[in-house]
């Protein structure tokens, strides 16, 4: 199929209608709501909106798999993930489209990335063991600790990352003896429902299914008695919904939530070599990262030369609809956080910030655009410092003192991740450690590993994603003493 505009993608990213995946079912929906292309912010399918009723299936599906599912070794479920894996495989190109059609995101760069990093991390994943250790062995007993699975996982994802997010959170809760249920974010469902659908063709049924529909879902959700845990990202206002719903049944919760990350490029950084990875840090995925650069620190001694530099590469990009190759730049998810984009933008104007680059919407643009927009210091206090502004607008701020930006750094309710930029590297950890982040890059950026934790501190998470720490969250530990 060709766009008007010449792009070319596969006719079968339409080949709809989408279905929920429950029991081992493709079902369909009473009711049905409109999923938008953002590039365009015209109508692209029409997504399933499941009923409580049909929620209440899925658990119900979920809960009686896991009989089975948690019973099996571990070897065995690595064999379900990596056919699982392998059936992904054979809709990459689909479901990266589909990503891209849904989401905004560049194919190339973004949505094709996304989607083989997933299915590169369920197959690692699947290999991680959590054994069984013995914590005490002497004359009169022996106590050992297992790492038993919890039961029904409630997967609650947003819309930036939605096939990254969710898969996720997927391949440990599976691999650890979980079954899960996953609601998308109703902006982005169109992707999870595709994966859904394929998983019901490889996976025992009931082990992973997925329920698009409004928002009402996710506190039927976090508040079923038969959820044992809550995986939840998505903002920080939401994730406090969920944690207090969630207290009702005690479940187990690891919150993946907002920030306001801040780089500090330190005095000697070379910092001219490091703008791309700046820049992309805070402006890839249309500034839509949870750990995107939200505040970009920079020495005062060379401040005008690097917003220069900055600007200039930022010109060399171009921003679209993610199906051209040659974007860089999508447009913002959907009309919400479009308007909401805006408002910093408004403010930036009504204040009289310095914009250096963008600031202005292009009104008789189709699509959720905001250019990418530069603002030089502004004030510490503005609402574009304070605030996470989750969209494409970056704000370089000046600093003299490092002990002085590293208070600046860390004086927000939000502790995500952070980076530290400098040629000395042994001086930059030791600013990094003074962060009071859940993670912190340090001459790099945004790398990550199935064995590297991720998670928030302060109001940006509870718990971690990833990593062995990751994984036993996934668990209940259970002490087994033994008389001799
Ligand atoms: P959101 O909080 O609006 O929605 C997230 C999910 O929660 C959606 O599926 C939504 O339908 C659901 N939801 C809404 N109300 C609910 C309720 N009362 N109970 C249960 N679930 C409910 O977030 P968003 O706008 O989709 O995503 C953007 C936010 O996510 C940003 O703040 C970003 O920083 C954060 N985020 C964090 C991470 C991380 O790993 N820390 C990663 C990506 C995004």
């Amino acid at each position: 199929m060709t766009t008007s505009k010449g792009y070319t993608y596969s006719a079968s990213v339409f080949a709809g209608p989408y279905y929920l995946s429950i029991a081992g079912d493709l079902v369909s929906t009473a009711e049905h709501f409109d999923v938008f292309n953002p590039a365009t912010g015209q109508v692209l399918a029409q997504a399933p909106s499941g009923s409580p009723e049909q929620l209440e299936t899925a658990i119900a599906s979920a809960k009686s798999a896991f009989k089975t599912w948690s019973a099996l070794s571990y070897d065995q479920r690595q064999v379900y993930l990596n056919a699982y894996a392998d059936a992904l495989q054979a809709h990459r190109d689909e479901l990266s489209q589909l990503l891209t059609l849904e989401q905004g995101k560049p194919l190339k760069t973004m949505a094709e990335p996304e989607v083989d990093q997933a299915i590169s991390w369920i197959r690692q994943i699947a290999t991680r063991r959590i054994p069984v250790e013995i914590v005490e062995d002497n004359d009169s007993h022996v106590v050992e600790l297992h790492h038993t699975p919890l039961g029904v996982i409630g997967a609650i994802t947003p819309w930036n990352f939605p096939v990254l997010l969710a898969l996720w959170k997927v391949a440990p809760a599976l691999i650890t003896g979980n079954t899960m249920v996953i609601k998308p974010s109703p902006f982005t469902p169109l992707t999870t429902l595709r994966f859904g659908q394929i998983a019901q063709a490889v996976l025992p049924p009931g082990v992973l299914s997925v329920v698009s529909g409004g928002n009402e879902l996710g506190p039927q959700m976090t508040a079923h008695a038969d959820i044992a845990k809550i995986s939840f990202t998505g903002s920080t206002e939401t994730g406090k919904h969920v944690i207090r719903s969630a207290a009702g049944t005690m479940k187990r919760l690891t919150m993946e939530m907002g920030g306001n990350d801040a780089a500090i490029v330190l005095p000697d950084a070379d910092f001219k070599a490091i703008i791309p990875q700046l820049y992309w840090g805070a402006v890839g995925n249309s500034g839509q990262w949870c750990v995107g650069i939200k505040r970009l620190y920079v020495h005062s001694s060379y401040r005008a030369e690097f917003v220069e530099a900055f600007v200039d590469y930022a010109k060399q990009q171009k921003m679209g609809n993610g199906l051209d190759p040659e974007v860089t730049v999508g447009p913002v998810q959907n009309k919400m956080q479009f308007d909401k984009v805006r408002t910093f933008l408004d403010d930036i104007k009504a204040n009289g910030y310095k914009v250096v680059l963008g600031g202005e919407v292009d009104e008789s643009r189709p699509g959720y655009f905001i250019p990418v927009t530069v603002v030089d210091n502004p004030p510490e206090q503005s609402m574009i410092v304070q605030q996470e502004q989750f969209g494409p607008i970056v704000p370089i701020i000046a600093y003299d003192d490092v002990d002085d930006v590293v208070a600046r750094a860390n004086d927000s309710p939000f502790g995500l991740g952070g980076s530290v930029w400098g040629r000395d590297t042994k001086a930059a950890v030791a600013v990094a450690n003074r962060l009071e982040t859940g993670m912190v890059w340090v001459n790099e950026i945004h790398t990550q590993g199935i064995d590297v934790p991720f998670g928030g501190h302060k109001q940006s998470g509870l718990g971690t994603e990833h990593g062995h720490e990751g994984r036993l969250l996934f668990t209940n530990p259970k002490t087994v003493l033994i008389k001799k």
